[in-house]
């Protein structure tokens, strides 16, 4: 079957506790941050089943980007996602959230082996603190992108979305669908996802950069960004997406789109063809009883950006379409949108 975006990335199922600022100060954690969990870490999740009221949601970064983006596109199956799972009954709950919301699951699976999970603790209302587990999330084969069921859907998309999470296991996997769709001429969208992603994974994303076409980051990932590349004012949006946008690119066109957002604070685009012309813009502001939580608002974001994108909508429409995803995802626990889908969000 047919589809329009194509999203890779770890497929996990977020175990979301509220409350958490105790196990916050015992696992020596911060309290808005994403980190891959340590062998010091590891009884977390053992000790929120034991101890804990857990909500289970179908998390991982990009698959809740496809859900948004198909909560944005309506018609079913236009959107697919593909990552590796265990045999399972999470994977089982992972498959059924796509199936509910019209993701297409072109999921690996690996027999005998555990799908990947994701503590989400959050303290004082607001903050999120991640600690993953990937367990076969991270074993994703090549082979299986470009097997008979999963190639189809890649080279009928026009947009490929990578989370930057992929860079931290096989990144070569990740590099070269890159290449290879970029060369195809599809619109290849990279996010980086956490800071530790380009402080750590710096030589990765320099590799994969000049096959992306829009690059999406908050701003804590935007400024790891550049102090990794050494950029003279790193906590300057406007400098630093004009870095990004301007960092070579394979296709001259279509000129590379950068967005940083900021939580509750504006969020900043470049087009690297107006560098010197940052577009703001401001964040619609939620009431205090409007918030749930905001573990995933960034993905949300994103994947309204990007329904709205596929759609041929304007700059300003794709980036007023992700806020109202993240406001959605945010009025709900964990990455969830209202489904079925009763409003025409940019429609
Ligand atoms: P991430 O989840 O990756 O850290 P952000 O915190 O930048 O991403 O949030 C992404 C989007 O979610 C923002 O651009 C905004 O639309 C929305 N958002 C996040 N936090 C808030 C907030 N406190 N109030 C209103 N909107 C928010
Ligand atoms: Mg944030």
């Amino acid at each position: 079957m047919p589809c329009t975006i194509f999203c890779v990335g770890h497929p996990l199922i977020d175990m979301q506790v509220r409350q958490a600022e105790d196990l916050i100060t015992k696992y020596n954690l911060k309290a808005n941050d994403a980190i891959l969990a340590g062998a010091e870490h590891e009884p977390i999740y053992e000790e929120l089943v034991r101890e804990r009221q857990v909500v289970y949601v179908a998390g991982g970064a990009a698959q809740n980007t496809a859900r948004g983006a198909a909560y944005v596109l309506t018609k079913p199956h236009s959107v697919a996602f593909a990552g590796c799972v265990g045999d399972d009954d999470l994977a089982e709950q992972l498959r059924a959230a796509n199936q509910r919301e019209g993701v297409i699951d072109a999921y690996q699976v690996k027999k005998g082996q555990k799908t990947g999970a994701c503590a989400v603790l959050i303290s004082d209302g607001h903050h999120r603190s991640l600690v993953t587990t990937l367990r076969v999330a991270k074993d994703l084969d090549e082979g299986h992108l470009w097997s008979p069921t999963v190639a189809p859907l890649i080279t009928s998309s026009k947009v490929i979305y990578l989370e930057g999470y992929l860079f931290t296991h096989r990144p070569e996997v990740s590099i070269r669908l890159g290449k290879k769709v970029s060369e195809m001429g599809k619109i290849l969208v990279v996010n980086l996802s956490a800071p530790y992603i380009p402080r750590l994974y710096s030589a990765q994303i320099q590799e994969i950069m000049p096959y992306c076409d829009i690059i999406i980051s908050n701003e804590a990932e935007a400024e790891a960004w550049a102090v990794s590349n050494n950029h003279a004012e790193p906590t300057n949006m406007s400098l630093v997406a004009k870095a990004i946008a301007l960092h070579p690119k394979a296709n001259p066109t279509p000129p590379r789109i950068v967005i940083i957002t900021h939580g509750a604070h504006s969020t900043t685009v470049v087009c690297a063809d107006k560098p010197d012309r940052p577009k703001i813009y401001p964040v619609p502001s939620l009431k205090e009883e409007e918030i749930v939580d905001t573990n995933a608002a960034g993905d949300a974001f994103a994947g309204g950006f990007l329904g709205a994108y596929v759609l041929e909508k304007s700059l300003d429409e794709c980036v007023g379409t992700g806020h109202r995803l993240a406001a959605m995802c945010i009025g709900q626990e964990g990455p969830q949108y209202k489904w079925p889908n009763t409003r025409s969000e940019g429609n």
